[in-house]
């Protein structure tokens, strides 16, 4: 490991990227701070790999600049960046043994054989390969070849790690325990690292902030808390997890607060939005409430259609005001189908999106 914990501050300015007179990223503004572990999140085809490999040298930007510690870097070949990558299918070399992989990158640096093969047994030392480095690529696991493709990045010890959807080939379990493995990682090489994926919830388990992108643009950008518990758009309110979205129209709006008239009847969020004006209210299923909340707003009388025990839930669908509102009710409260319910929830939970 480098003495000193190393990274470097990452800031794309006024960047966007034309392909075949497509544009697959929309002019933006981008600053990742020096040692932030920053997550790109959003689905398929929008943009995410384009941004990374932008900020690797792997895409040069139709327009804007690329800068990395305060340099632009934007006409700089990745090998001369302070960067690397661990993209998306590993792009190990199947005809080189797990130490010649490792040490591929110190290789094209012109670092001398014996500094970078023991450079290269460190870091498969630090992955959980040590006394592999002889092995063929074909020998590996998927979850080992995740390991191989993480040490080569580390071997030349990057201000700034750029992974690119690096779990997405792994089972569940094994997914879970690299995210804890990529933070502690993180922590203790202090470098600053771009992770790209498509899914929330390893997003919010990893990242100091995601930044959700939705067709080349940012729809949304801050911690995991408030990106999932106060989204900025629908979009990002809708990618970062299950929600309940109800249309409706500003009839006041006043100290903060407005009311908003809906099909479940009026609801009062805060907010500010002016009167007259179309919006929707948003609620995740676990803030819809069985039993009226102090301070809270009604959302009306309905019936339980269809539910499903989940472990720790049960997740219905309840008809509403001709509405299907999904509740995440305590197993406890032994709903079943059929069965009336009122249901609430605390005004300061509903998200007012401006349409
Ligand atoms: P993501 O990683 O979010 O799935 P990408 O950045 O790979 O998205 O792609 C964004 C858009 O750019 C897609 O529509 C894709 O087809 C297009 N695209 C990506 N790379 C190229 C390329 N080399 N040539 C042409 N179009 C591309
Ligand atoms: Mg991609």
């Amino acid at each position: 490991m480098p003495e000193k914990p190393m990274s470097d501050r990452v800031e794309l300015r006024r960047v966007s990227k034309v392909y075949e007179g497509v544009t697959v990223v929309e002019t933006l503004d981008l600053t990742i701070a020096a040692g932030e572990f920053v997550v790109l999140l959003g689905p398929s085809g929008s943009g995410k790999t384009t941004l990374l490999n932008m900020i690797g040298g792997f895409a040069s930007p139709s327009a804007g600049q690329v800068l990395i510690d305060g340099e632009d870097v934007t006409d700089l070949p990745p090998a001369k960046r302070p960067t690397a990558t661990v993209f998306q299918d590993y792009a190990l070399f199947p005809h080189m043994s797990l130490l010649a992989n490792v040490a591929f990158g110190l290789r094209m640096r012109k670092v001398p054989k014996a500094e970078r093969l023991a450079k290269a047994a460190e870091m498969l030392r630090l992955v959980g390969l040590e006394g592999f480095g002889n092995r063929g690529i074909h020998q590996l696991s998927g979850g080992q070849r995740q390991r191989v493709a993480l040490a080569r990045a580390m071997a030349v010890e990057p201000k700034v790690l750029l992974l690119d959807e690096p779990l997405g080939a792994l089972d569940l379990a094994l997914r879970r325990q690299m995210q804890e493995e990529l933070v502690r990682l993180q922590r203790r090489l202090g470098a600053t690292f771009v992770h790209v994926t498509h899914d929330q919830e390893e997003a919010m388990s990893i990242a100091d902030r995601i930044v959700v992108v939705n067709k080349g643009r940012i729809e949304d950008m801050g911690p995991p808390d408030r990106v999932y518990l106060k989204p900025a758009s629908l979009f990002a309110a809708k990618f970062m997890g299950e929600s309940n979205v109800l249309g409706g129209r500003v009839v006041a709006s006043q100290g903060g607060e407005v009311k908003v008239e809906t099909a479940l009847g009026p609801i009062t969020a805060p907010g500010n939005s002016a009167a007259g004006s179309a919006v929707h209210l948003a609620l995740r299923p676990e803030q819809l409430l069985l039993s009226p909340h102090q301070n809270g707003v009604s959302l009306g009388h309905g019936r339980v259609e269809e539910l499903s025990f989940q472990g720790t839930h049960c997740r219905c669908h309840c008809r509403v005001a001709g509405q299907d509102l999904i509740l995440r009710a305590p197993v406890s409260a032994g709903l079943t189908a059929g069965q009336e319910v009122s249901l609430y929830a605390a005004r300061t939970d509903v998200v007012l999106l401006q349409r």
